[in-house]
């Protein structure tokens, strides 16, 4: 759902408007301690399709002696996380410094804005208005939240800046235009012998000669075209090199040296481990696909050659268990268990390259996420920032990029009563219990913290 971001000084109505946007259908009033996102955020169905409200008022760091910080904080806060601001001013009153200031920082934003000049409830009021044309914004609409003034205009410009599209347009027809795009970059990393090379040569087969020519000195690596099932992808082989430098008997630093270039390129990360032999390199490997926060998937080669004792699981479950341990910091990572050479389960890959984007396109609203969390909550109360001061969890929402990658990682961003820095095992639990709402396969979460600093 598309968010639009309320920001305005106080007293321009900002909250009148929220409400009137929300309706009498404000979806999520949980009034727990801590959590009073009823105030926060609502989702607005006036529209041909729904949309959030955010009030940044009631939800950025309150710095309480140093009023122009609180603005800009706000209106930083709305141009991070909204696809639109709803710009509010007061139509008797004026512009007033704060509003000035206000616009030039909005100003900057790339992301559609829309001017509100609320209190105009009389033809009066309208012919001894303000001049906000010189603000300089394209969009501006006279409202009156309290007597509900062409709200529905209001909803309608919304709506047309959001580019809504009625709901009956499916996931579907997404997909495919998503699907038409560019084809999707697979990096295959790993250490030399785990068997990329069988890989790339599986993957390709005979397309692969096209390109094996061209391969320069100084390239990183060999970007293969190839399809599958009809959808384009371009491999990034790493595999070629490592013969070079072997030469030059700088195999490890090379190798660690090159993947990182392939692993930035990257959409997805396939590492590609001898799952009968893990060893420090592998591991050296998929820190750095965690560093750069790649999606990544692990792909537990020469499935033919592991075997494990004698238990009483089967072959898979005991590799799945024993790769979880050994890559314990990319549990999120899809595990494909292999086997290259023999051309097996080549098909799980493509699988897994799916699920991992599937799960980017289709990440959780506001309203989903803050739901988990409140759960993740209730589990671990009374939890302490690094400074050991009691930190309360306001809000949480994952931000919007201007120019998202292709398969976009989630920055989660974090309201909370203090800006401290988290504990990572406080991190990880409220990873743990997101990923039971959006299981998110492939993706590395990020996260920020925000309120106050002092
Ligand atoms: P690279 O250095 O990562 O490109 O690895 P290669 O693709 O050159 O493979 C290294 C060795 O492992 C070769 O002898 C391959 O035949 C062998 N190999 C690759 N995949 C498998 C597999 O699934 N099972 C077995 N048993 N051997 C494999």
């Amino acid at each position: 759902t598309p968010m639009v971001a309320i920001v305005g000084r106080p007293n321009v109505g900002k909250s009148a408007l929220f409400n009137r946007l929300a309706g009498r259908t404000i979806a999520i009033v949980h009034d727990r301690p801590g959590v009073t996102r009823d105030r926060l955020i609502a989702t607005c169905t006036k529209a041909i399709a729904p949309f959030d409200i955010m009030d940044t008022g009631g939800i950025g760091e309150k710095i309480e002696d140093d009023f122009y910080q609180q603005v800009q904080a706000e209106a930083h806060l709305a141009m991070d996380v909204a696809d639109l601001i709803l710009f509010v001013v007061d139509g008797v009153a004026g512009l007033t410094p704060v509003d000035l200031e206000l616009a030039r920082i909005l100003r900057k934003t790339t992301k559609p804005l829309v001017l509100a000049i609320n209190k105009m409830d009389s033809e009066k009021r309208r012919m001894h208005g303000v001049d906000f044309a010189k603000l300089g914004f394209e969009d501006s609409i006279e409202v009156s939240a309290a007597h509900g003034v062409r709200i529905d205009q209001l909803v309608g410009l919304l709506g047309k800046r959001l580019q809504l599209k009625p709901a009956v347009r499916s996931r579907e027809a997404d997909r495919e235009t998503f699907i038409k795009k560019q084809p999707l970059k697979l990096a295959i990393v790993g250490r030399p012998n785990a068997g990329k090379s069988s890989l790339v040569n599986a993957l390709a087969g005979k397309q692969r000669t096209i390109v094996s020519d061209v391969a320069g000195t100084t390239r990183d690596a060999i970007d293969i075209p190839i399809e599958h099932r009809g959808r384009k992808y371009q491999l990034i082989d790493t595999a070629g090199m490592r013969r070079k430098a072997k030469i030059h008997d700088e195999v490890e630093t090379f190798s660690s040296m090159q993947a990182t270039k392939s692993i930035k390129r990257a959409d997805i990360c396939l590492l590609m481990v001898d799952c009968s032999n893990i060893t420090m390199q592998d591991r050296k490997i998929a820190s750095i696909i965690v560093e750069q926060q790649k999606p990544c998937i692990l792909l537990l080669n020469k499935f033919d050659l592991f075997h494990p004792g004698m238990g009483q699981k089967d072959r898979v479950e005991e590799l799945m268990e024993q790769a979880g341990r050994e890559f314990f910091f990319m549990r999120h990572a899809p595990f494909v268990a292999l086997s290259a050479k023999e051309g097996q389960h080549l098909d799980k890959v493509f699988k897994a390259v799916v699920q991992v984007e599937e799960g980017a396109a289709n990440p959780p609203g506001t309203g989903v996420l803050n739901r988990l969390l409140q759960r993740a909550i209730e589990n671990a109360p009374g939890t302490t920032g690094r400074s050991g001061k009691s930190f309360k969890l306001l809000y949480a929402t994952i931000k919007k990029e201007d120019k998202p990658p292709r398969i976009p990682v989630p920055q989660i961003v974090l309201f909370a009563n203090r800006a401290d820095k988290l504990q990572e095992s406080y991190l990880r639990h409220l990873e743990d219990v997101i990923r039971t709402g959006w299981p998110a396969p492939g993706l590395p979460f990020t996260w920020e913290v925000r309120g106050k600093t002092r």
